[in-house]
């Protein structure tokens, strides 16, 4: 039997970044949209119980794919061996990642995956966890995996971890300019401290802006687009320049609003429709020096719009819905 389960990229919306804490993590407020730019997770029992290898093994293909860990530090691995821990017994696994979502790019890729196996596992597995404990084994992998299994758009606060599911209406058409290279997400939030260290002011606890919170709600892309915000942008652009040409790219082209996805250094621009997105990913790519490529997408979207794909050997279902009963 194989499971497979498709998982969204997120674009965060608002990311406001308090003080650092003893713990040394920051106090969040995170406006997470999940969007369709998917990777895919396969869980399959593994063909030949005597191959070398630990109990989940991993083989990772498509976009990045040479970067990312294969071994105990793949996310996906990971949550396959928590969710294994959880149910107390040591199930087998052989995963397979087909990645679209650019690695180390600012959309949450590897939480992703993680969430993906945590679905997959649970189903091949039998477990049959109903999602809230599913969410509790993800937040203890990463702050932003709780959220790559809820989808749609909702605020996270803490680390990002506790999370609130979001009001919004119709959908929002976004371009993502995938960068060459990857950002280190902690040398990142390294940077935002030392140019915040640097400024000599100090940082006010984070809150959620309600302009956002009601162009969300209203469905109003010209509000969002003017009130998208990432504290974490100054720092993306003080370790990579050339984005700051990419987010202007994007803005005389006519976008919305510009900004740094997460850590980056994808940047996001939002479009005024399907139509605009494609002129505007096109615009951008013709442009030299301005992005490695540029895809679209549209948000929000929900766990349920993925496809779970179930292969046994007396049945095969393919594109169906996955609905909130089979989590
Ligand atoms: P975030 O937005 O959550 O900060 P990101 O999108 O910037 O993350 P990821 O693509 O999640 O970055 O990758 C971060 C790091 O995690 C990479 O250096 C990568 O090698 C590692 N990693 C581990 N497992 C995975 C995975 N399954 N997919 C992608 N990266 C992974």
């Amino acid at each position: 039997m194989h499971v497979t389960v498709r998982v969204p990229a997120k674009v965060n919306l608002q990311l406001a970044v308090g003080p650092l804490r003893e713990d040394g993590y920051h106090d969040l407020v995170n406006v997470f949209h999940a969007v369709s730019l998917y990777d895919e997770v396969t869980a399959a029992e593994p063909g030949d119980p005597g191959d070398s290898g630990g109990p989940i093994r991993v083989m990772v293909r498509g976009e990045g794919a040479a970067e990312i860990p294969t071994d105990d530090g793949n996310l996906a691995v990971r949550a396959a061996q928590a969710l294994a821990r959880s149910a107390g017994r040591s199930y087998r696994a052989d995963l397979v990642i087909d990645k679209a979502i650019p690695v180390a790019g600012g959309m949450a890729g590897g939480s992703a995956d993680a969430a993906g196996a945590l679905v997959a596992c649970n189903e091949l597995w039998g477990l049959g966890l109903p999602a809230e404990d599913l969410m509790e084994i993800a937040a203890d992998i990463g702050s932003d995996v709780p959220f790559a299994l809820l989808g749609g758009t909702a605020v996270g606060t803490g680390r990002g971890e506790r999370l609130t599911p979001l009001e919004t209406t119709g959908v929002f058409h976004w371009v993502f300019a995938l960068a060459d290279g990857g950002l280190s997400t902690p040398e990142v939030y390294g940077e935002c401290d030392r140019l915040r260290a640097a400024a000599g002011h100090g940082t006010p606890q984070p809150v959620a802006s309600e302009p956002l919170l009601a162009a969300l709600r209203e469905g109003d892309a010209e509000g969002l687009g003017r009130v998208l915000r990432n504290d974490l942008q100054p720092a993306a652009l003080s370790l990579r320049p050339s984005l700051a040409r990419t987010l202007r790219a994007g803005r005389e082209l006519g976008s919305l609003g510009a900004i740094v996805s997460g850590s980056g250094p994808t940047c996001a621009f939002l479009a005024g429709s399907q139509a605009h997105a494609t002129d505007l990913a096109a615009a951008l790519t013709k442009e030299t020096g301005i992005c490695r490529s540029a895809v679209t997408a549209f948000g929000p979207v929900l766990p349920s719009e993925a496809v779970l794909h179930r292969t046994t050997a007396e049945s095969s279902t393919r594109g169906r819905p996955c609905d909130a009963d089979e989590r």
